[in-house]
């Protein structure tokens, strides 16, 4: 169906009220002949719910409900302001039935009665269900024809709670079954982002931000015209705005660069968002809701090298470092596989590595089995841990053919301990190790330099408009 558009909505374009009467406008504006859209839960309910969970696994089931009752209420209220006739009446309905049953689910956990992990998808899956059912009643109200889709009737996966893993043969199946009747009977489909289930029905989630990585897979599924990614920031921006308010949009974007960037930090998409899209060659537009008609981002098969060949600045914290030193490495073979296995073993994923002839480094973000990881990795060699480090990751096509890069962005920082240098295993991204502590600093330094400066020197907003055209 080429021409089906996706357009998903994250937690701050469905905040309230109004945030959900502006997704009702864009949604007739930007959807196309065939729009179908994915929605996240309102913002803050997710956190609100894993906080909620997090108070009854302890035992503190009062607090656990007030939790919940407070945003059950915040639910009402949007509902108050959006719904009328029937439409309130099955709401006010879903409402009350789901604080039933999150009662229960709560009183579960506390009670350790089940499966904890499978438990907690259980309750945070309320939020996008919550969700859906307002969005699709804001849609009817306003006279679109529109029909709530249960995303776990769509996305099946393994049974990974809390970061589950599709099953992409079920999924696209599924999609396509309940999705197409829907188009083809000229109705908008509504899905709950970030919720699926297992084969046998149980639900799952697709870990923390994965709604970017639903509105993927609905895109690949229906072979979309285009993926939109409806957020509060108009687009995917030169570094995180968090860290340098004088971050920009960028026009452009490969695929390559896009998932680097969401890999490495961007949070503004999910970093398995990229994948479904490049399979099927779909672009993906990351827009703001609260400025409809800015440019935004297009990520797509191709793109510029920008003059400097930097694009943008991401960056991760919360990581460790292991270095793993031995002189049986040398001229020996079975050595990395000896050592990759131990992290198959414990099931923990490695972002960053480095090697020498007689040692490895590298970096992990879920440090949860480290102490068994680094004791298995004694039997292999000399090891050390150095906690709080943070990655800085440089992106840009051509940042692998443009000389000069790596000597202007170290020069930059060179008063900032830099580890672990990682370029050219993929051709566009450099990436790099520094302590906790500095890491904002070293982006803002780096963003000056390849950006700002420039645009200083040249008076106007060079390298990002050559970029643009
Ligand atoms: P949503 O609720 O719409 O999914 P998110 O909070 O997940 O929104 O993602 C948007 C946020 O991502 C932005 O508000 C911004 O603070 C953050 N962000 C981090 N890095 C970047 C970047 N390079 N470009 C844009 N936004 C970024
Ligand atoms: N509501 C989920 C979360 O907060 C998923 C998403 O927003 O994409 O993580
Ligand atoms: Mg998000």
């Amino acid at each position: 169906m080429g021409d089906v558009t996706i357009l998903k909505f994250g937690g701050t374009s469905v905040a309230d009220a109004a945030a959900f009467t502006r997704v009702v406008t864009i949604v007739r504006r930007h959807g196309g002949p065939r729009p179908v859209v994915v929605v996240s839960a309102l913002a803050g309910m997710t956190d609100a719910l894993f906080a909620g969970a997090a108070a009854g696994a302890e035992g503190d089931v009062a607090r656990a409900g007030r939790i919940v009752a407070d945003q059950l209420d915040r639910h009402a209220g949007v509902g108050r302001s959006l719904l009328s006739g029937d439409a309130a009446v099955s709401f006010h309905d879903q409402l009350a039935q789901a604080r039933q049953e999150l009662a229960g689910l709560l009183d579960g956990l506390a009670g350790r009665v089940g499966d904890a992990a499978a438990l907690r998808d259980e309750i945070v899956s309320y939020g996008e269900r919550l969700s859906s059912s307002l969005l699709a009643g804001a849609l009817a109200a306003a006279g679109v024809a529109t029909r709530v889709v249960d995303a776990r009737r769509c996305v099946i996966t393994d049974e990974t709670h809390g970061g589950a893993t599709p099953l992409p043969a079920d999924t696209e199946c599924r999609m396509r079954a309940e999705l197409v009747p829907l188009l083809e009977a000229a109705l908008v489909p509504v899905l709950a982002g970030y919720i699926a289930a297992t084969l046998s029905g149980r639900t799952t989630t697709l870990g923390r931000g994965g709604s970017d990585y639903t509105a993927a897979l609905v895109g690949a599924a229906l072979d979309a015209r285009e993926i939109q990614i409806w957020t509060d920031v108009s687009g995917v921006l030169t570094a995180d705005p968090r860290v340098v308010p004088s971050a920009r949009p960028i026009p452009r974007l490969s695929y390559a660069e896009a998932a680097e960037l969401a890999y490495f930090g961007a949070k503004v998409l999910h970093p398995k968002t990229i994948e479904p899209a490049t399979a099927r060659q779909i672009p993906v537009r990351i827009c703001n809701s609260l400025a409809p008609d800015d440019p935004g981002t297009v990520v797509a098969a191709d793109a510029a090298v920008w003059p400097g060949a930097v694009k943008a600045i991401a960056h991760k914290t919360g990581l460790t470092v292991l270095q793993i030193a031995s002189t049986r490495m040398l001229g020996a073979y079975g050595f990395l596989r000896a050592l990759f296995e131990v992290f198959d073993r414990h099931r923990t994923v490695v972002d960053v590595v480095t090697t020498s002839e007689v040692s490895v480094s590298l970096t992990l973000e879920d440090a949860r089995a480290l102490p068994a990881i680094v004791s298995e990795l004694r039997a292999l060699g000399e090891v050390s841990v150095e906690p709080h480090r943070a990655i800085v990751c440089v992106v840009g096509e051509g940042l692998r053919t443009t000389p000069g890069i790596a000597a202007r962005i170290f020069t930059t920082i060179q008063d900032i301990n830099v580890s672990l240098i990682s370029q050219g295993a993929s051709r566009v991204n450099l990436t790099f190790v520094v302590a906790e502590d500095r890491v904002y600093e070293a982006v803002r330094r780096l963003h000056e330099a390849c950006f700002e400066r420039e645009r200083a020197s040249t008076g106007g907003d060079a390298a990002i408009g050559r970029a643009a055209s």
